[in-house]
């Protein structure tokens, strides 16, 4: 046994771990990109998290930064919790303008994006978060080890109990990637994304699946980009799907296209594409149970049964918006 089995082996004797939580467990992690700054939103978070779902089953935390965590920050974390935390630095390679791309160029658009108040379009560091989640973070040497990965953000909320094991419901339905939250995204961010997605699909056909869910994405059959995405600040998924042949090929062709710095691309809509097309449908999992709040849009499960394990008003839920996808991709009507 390794010193987490030989923890778990006698909280478990103790009573300590009800039931639900004493099953097999998944090589997981939660992964959270996280400033020092964001201490106090971050422990909010964790507590929650813990409440909730991770003081029974004590998955480990993957911290990740492109500084080096403080002192302060480690501490105030790691006290939350009895699971493993583990701090990264991630190296400047990933957080930073490849060779092949036009910084004066990067930064027009910049500029231009501003001036157009188009969100977070002024911003460097944004451009280099996004790109860092759509590409790098799973190829952290932190998260080598690991199946799955939770995404975690400081600052969001989860409002019910969540009394059984994402990762091993992942795991044992074969499913490779979830969502809480669905929406639109901002045409003004993305204005090549789906023209460099369809030169990709050309170039690649054998990375798409069959059964796919292109539908969801596309009212058009792939014409167009019907801008419905998964907000991937929630994410429940497998490593191996973003390491695959197909996600890596993806990945480098929309980086070389520029479009994470000439455009603002979301890990979202990246992710989230990726997923519809080389992922056939039933691999793709709605977690319901799972009431969660990015601001400022929530996903609360409505259902009597659920409401009682939850403290979020099912009025806020988000789900039948005009401006959710969910429903679309819960019609599976395409
Ligand atoms: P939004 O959700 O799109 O409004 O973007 P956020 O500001 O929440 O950023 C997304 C994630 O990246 C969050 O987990 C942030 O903590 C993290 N993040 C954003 N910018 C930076 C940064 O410059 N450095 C680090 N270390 N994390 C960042
Ligand atoms: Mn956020």
């Amino acid at each position: 046994m390794n010193k987490e089995e030989e923890a778990l082996a006698l909280a478990a004797e103790d009573n300590q771990i009800p039931a639900f939580a004493r099953g097999p467990r998944a090589k997981a992690a939660f992964v959270i990109l996280v400033r020092n700054s964001d201490l106090q939103d971050m422990r909010k978070t964790l507590r929650e998290v813990e409440d909730r779902f991770n003081r029974n089953f004590n998955y480990p935390y993957v911290f990740l930064n492109d500084e080096p965590f403080t002192e302060e920050f480690k501490t105030y974390t790691q006290s939350l919790t009895k699971a493993e935390c583990k701090y990264g630095l991630i190296p400047k390679e990933h957080w930073s303008y490849p060779s092949w791309i036009d910084q004066t160029r990067a930064k027009e658009a910049r500029e231009d994006m501003k001036r157009r108040k188009i969100i977070y379009g002024g911003s460097e560091s944004y451009r280099n978060m996004c790109r860092y989640e759509s590409g790098f973070f799973y190829r952290h040497p932190l998260m080598l080890e690991y199946d799955y990965y939770w995404r975690v953000e400081p600052g969001v909320h989860f409002h019910c109990d969540i009394d059984f094991d994402p990762f091993m419901y992942m795991q044992t339905h074969n499913k490779t990637y979830s969502f809480t939250v669905s929406l639109y995204e901002y045409v003004d961010t993305i204005p090549t994304l789906w023209k460099t997605t369809k030169d990709f699909m050309k170039k690649h056909p054998e990375h798409i699946a069959k059964d796919n869910s292109l539908g969801f994405i596309s009212n058009d059959n792939g014409a167009t980009y019907n801008l419905c995405h998964f907000w991937s600040n929630f994410e429940i998924a497998s490593t191996k799907f973003l390491r695959s042949p197909a996600y890596s090929d993806y990945f480098d062709y929309l980086d070389q296209a520029g479009g994470f710095f000439y455009e603002r691309w979301g890990d979202a809509p990246v992710h989230s594409i990726a997923a519809a097309l080389f992922l056939p449908r039933d691999k793709i999992h709605f977690f319901n149970e799972i009431g969660y709040t990015h601001s400022p849009f929530t996903h609360c499960p409505v259902s009597e049964e659920l409401q009682r394990k939850c403290h979020c008003n099912p009025k806020d839920n988000f789900d039948d918006h005009g401006y959710s996808c969910t429903k679309r991709w819960l019609s599976q009507n395409w």
